[in-house]
């Protein structure tokens, strides 16, 4: 019989694992189906794994879905975080945005401190898959596929969907539905966005990256992004896309980029009058390939006296608004985390305990929480990981 019985060894159940042994003796079982502990946090950050943001928390919650973690931040945010893992000797440095990366670039570095912390603390660890958990009276009965285990509390982080080759399962949403929570609907969020238009389909733009445009539909994001041989991606696409999964229930979403957000239309048309001539101003400031394409669509390309105004107003438009309509996001096998999951009304934010089922807990992306690209993800695995195992 085990005290607690934490099911799902990504960031959120190593962390209340540790915790749960560290603070309150609690001898604890942490239940994994892959072979190896964290394989999403392996692949983070392009293998580099940005740990956290040490953005101030009130400046955090702006990149957040719900208020809801403000709480478990304040308990174990991006400067404890910050600290636990310089205290396990990983060393971190904080890139551009408040980013923060282990020094060495290794997301392996991070995972095996954790998997130190672990042993410290002497919790067990099984490779095994949970497929059914039962509460008979005070204890709950946890099934994988070799065996039942007991325990007195569960922890469920099972994560969301996405990558389902590193692991995704259901089961924790199950868990959730079986014991009468909600489940908010589960969509692909922060992943990149497909266009039927023509450019794209020709490939005419494909490979072209911009390193600082602002993008708009209901809000705007700035930051990088690419064309690719199926639409657009990049950060500042990825952080879009919720938006414009919500906007495809109606059809097509037109997005507009402004291309050049830092220069205005009165300085870009001096700039061409100055060289007489759209594609050498436009030149001087982005990628040949798009200038091409810019000056082709707008018919620009002849010297400044035979433009129209008109046309030019047309130019001008076109870098500032870049129209893109959008029909379809990539799936779960190319998202970097779930929207919705395990509803934040079911859950004490002071605890991560279900309001409904004493004893039993949901942490990490199996909840409907969500952050933008940047370490906000595995800041609010960790934190309310964090949380639940300090709690129980
Ligand atoms: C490509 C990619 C890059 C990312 N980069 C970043 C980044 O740089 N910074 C950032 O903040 N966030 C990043 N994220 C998001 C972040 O990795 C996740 O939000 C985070 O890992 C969620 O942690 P978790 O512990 O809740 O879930 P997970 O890490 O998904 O862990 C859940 C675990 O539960 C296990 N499991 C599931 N069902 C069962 C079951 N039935 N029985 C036993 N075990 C089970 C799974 O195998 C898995 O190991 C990235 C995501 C992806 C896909």
């Amino acid at each position: 019989m085990y005290d607690v019985i934490v099911i799902g060894g990504g960031p959120s159940g190593i962390m209340a694992a540790i915790t749960a042994a560290k603070f309150n003796n609690r001898k604890v079982l942490l239940i994994e189906k892959n072979k190896e502990l964290g394989r999403k946090l392996l692949v983070s950050g392009g293998g580099r794994c940005n740990i956290t943001n040490l953005k101030s928390i009130s400046n955090f919650m702006l990149y957040v879905n719900d208020r809801f973690p403000y709480k478990t931040l304040n308990n174990f945010g991006p400067n404890e975080i910050f600290q636990y893992f310089e205290d396990l000797g990983v060393e971190l440095k904080e890139e551009e945005d408040n980013k923060v990366f282990p020094i060495s670039n290794q997301a392996r570095d991070i995972l095996n401190a954790l998997i130190k912390d672990l042993q410290k603390f002497g919790v067990d660890v099984h490779h095994e898959e949970v497929i059914q958990v039962d509460k008979v009276k005070y204890d709950f009965h946890i099934t994988t596929d070799k065996t039942t285990y007991n325990s007195k509390y569960v922890v469920v982080a099972t994560g969301g969907l996405t990558y389902p080759q590193l692991g995704s399962t259901e089961t924790g949403y199950q868990i959730a539905k079986k014991y009468n929570h909600v489940v908010t609907e589960l969509y692909p969020n922060n992943t990149p966005l497909i266009s039927d238009d023509e450019f794209i389909k020709n490939k005419t733009l494909q490979g072209i990256s911009l390193k600082d445009v602002t993008i708009k539909y209901k809000t705007s994001y700035r930051g990088p992004m690419i064309f690719t041989h199926f639409g657009i991606s990049g950060p500042t696409v990825l952080n879009i896309s919720k938006n414009v999964y919500f906007g495809l229930k109606n059809g097509p979403v037109i997005l507009k980029i402004d291309l050049l957000p830092d220069v205005k239309r009165e300085e870009l048309l001096d700039k061409i009058k100055e060289l007489s001539s759209v594609s050498l101003a436009l030149k001087e400031l982005l990628p040949k390939r798009l200038v091409e394409f810019i000056v082709n669509k707008t018919n620009t390309t002849q010297n400044i006296s035979e433009i129209s105004k008109d046309r030019m107003n047309k130019l001008l438009e076109m870098v500032k608004n870049f129209e893109i309509s959008i029909n379809s996001l990539k799936g779960y096998e190319n998202a970097i985390v779930t929207g919705g999951g395990v509803s934040l009304t079911d859950i004490d934010p002071k605890t991560m305990e279900s309001k409904s089922v004493y004893n039993l807990y949901f942490v990490g992306e199996v909840l409907d929480l969500d952050g933008k690209t940047g370490g906000y993800n595995l800041t609010i695995a960790l934190s309310t990981g964090y949380t639940a195992g300090y709690s129980i």
